[in-house]
Formats: C-alpha cells, structure tokens, sequence
C-alpha cells in the first residue's frame, strides 16, 4: 500500500495543556484509518490540525512524501483533504445543491451551466452510491442525508482523504449501514478514510488499521486483523 499522509511527532497545547502529544499517524491509500479513544482523548484535534483549522505546537505532516504546511482549511482542500464534522456545517437557507457547489468557483457561464454542474454532481454521487435529492432545501432532508451531502461535498471539492468524525453518532442502524456501504466505495476507488469512533462492534467492522489514542497520545497502532475489542478496550482506558 502507498502512504498517503504522514503526521509526525503532533503535538497541540492549549494553554499549558496538551490536547495532542507527540502523535504518530500514518495512514495508506485504499484504507479506512480509525482513531479510537474515549472523549477528550484528542481526536477532533487532531483532525483540525490535519485539515488546518489548528496550527501544531510541533510537528510535520507529510503528504505522498513532501511536507506541507496546513495552514488554513482552503489548503488543506487544495492538498484533497476533507472533513465531514461532528457538526455539519450546511447553510440551512440553500438548497442540496447550492451547498455542494458553495465556495468553489465558477465562470460567468455558470448559469448556462447550472444543469450541466448538477449533471456532473449527480453522476458523482451515483458512483458511490451516495443517495441525495440535489433541489431540496437543506432543512428538509435526514440527518442521514445531510451527511451524506457533507461527504459529496468535500468529494466535489477532490478530496481523497475524508475524514469522517463520529459520523455514526447521529445516524440510525440501518443508516450506519448506509454509510459502511459508501465507506467500502471509496476505498475500492482507492479514497482513504479517517474514521472516528469509540464504538467498537463498528471500529471492528469496518477499519484497515486501529489508531488508539488516550489523554492526547498515541497507545497503539494496530491491523485490525491482529486485535481483538477486548484489547482495543484495555488500551483504550
Ligand atoms: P475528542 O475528540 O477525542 O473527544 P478533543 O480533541 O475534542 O477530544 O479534546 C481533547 C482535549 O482538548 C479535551 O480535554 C478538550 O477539552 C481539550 N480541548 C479541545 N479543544 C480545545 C480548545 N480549543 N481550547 C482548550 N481546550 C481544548
Ligand atoms: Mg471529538
């Protein structure tokens, strides 16, 4: 497998506290990278240095190779790297697809265009298998599917590397499966996912590769098939 992102020796305090410490992580084209940790271990954090929202106390990140400098969440798009947050962060006033295309920029052909752009947006979520009804306003969909909008867009936007965070916190079961279901797409089309959860019958699932962290550092990083949940719980705490 190829390496896609090198995070090498993280740390991020606030304050006198560190909310990471010395983190390791690597994770390959193709796979799901979960992080495992109870709350507070430093997750989200980490995942905002890495999409740039936060700048490290210390520490580099490599992508394919080369170290880059995340130094706002625009490049880190431009770098492929996409975010779904805890808390999605669609403009409610705007319909599916006005979401999905706000902020990248178009020509003044935009308007001849329009059906054209939506075309394209369709196709993309039809190749993984991303169900979405593009002309309804933000405020009518699921929350299931608001999500689903989150991945589109950061896929629009030609991220490779989503990261997804607690993204089965506010799903039901069937919609859990929905998104393991999309997951497995984006793999197969060799996307890599950052997957965070502490739920372990899912980590267990669905993950190529563990990342445990507790109170801001690294315990382990392990194959899932080479762990059990009985060990991942007792590195967990
Ligand atoms: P997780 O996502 O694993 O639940 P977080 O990364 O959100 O953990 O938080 C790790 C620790 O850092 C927590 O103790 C949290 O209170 C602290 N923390 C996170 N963000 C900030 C911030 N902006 N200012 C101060 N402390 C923070
Ligand atoms: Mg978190």
């Amino acid at each position: 497998m190829k390496e896609l992102l090198r995070m090498v020796n993280i740390s991020k305090q606030f304050g006198d506290f560190y909310a990471n410490k010395n983190v390791y992580l690597t994770v390959y084209e193709g796979e799901v990278h979960t992080l495992l940790g109870e709350n507070g271990a430093g997750k989200s954090t980490l995942m905002n240095v890495l999409i740039g929202l936060y700048q490290p106390t210390e520490g580099e990140i490599y992508l394919r190779g080369k170290k880059v400098r995340l130094d706002s969440p625009k490049t880190a798009v431009k770098y492929g790297i996409g975010m779904v947050h805890q808390h999605f962060m669609l403009v409610e006033a705007m319909t599916v697809f006005e979401n999905i295309i706000l902020g990248v920029t178009h020509d003044s052909s935009f308007f001849i265009n329009r059906d054209k752009l939506k075309k394209e947006i369709q196709e993309l979520a039809d190749r993984y298998d991303l169900e979405i009804e593009l002309d309804k306003p933000v405020t009518e969909i699921s929350v299931g599917e608001q999500q689903r909008v989150e991945i589109l867009k950061a896929l629009y936007r030609g991220a490779d590397l989503l990261i997804l965070d607690e993204p089965t916190a506010v799903l039901t079961d069937i919609e859990v499966k929905g998104l393991f279901q999309i997951i497995r797409k984006l793999i197969a089309e060799n996307k890599s996912i950052i997957f965070i959860s502490h739920k372990m019958r899912e980590v267990l699932e669905i993950s190529t590769e563990i990342t445990v962290l507790r109170a801001g550092q690294v315990v382990k990083t392990l194959k899932r098939e080479e762990t059990t949940g009985q060990d991942l719980a007792n590195l967990m705490i």
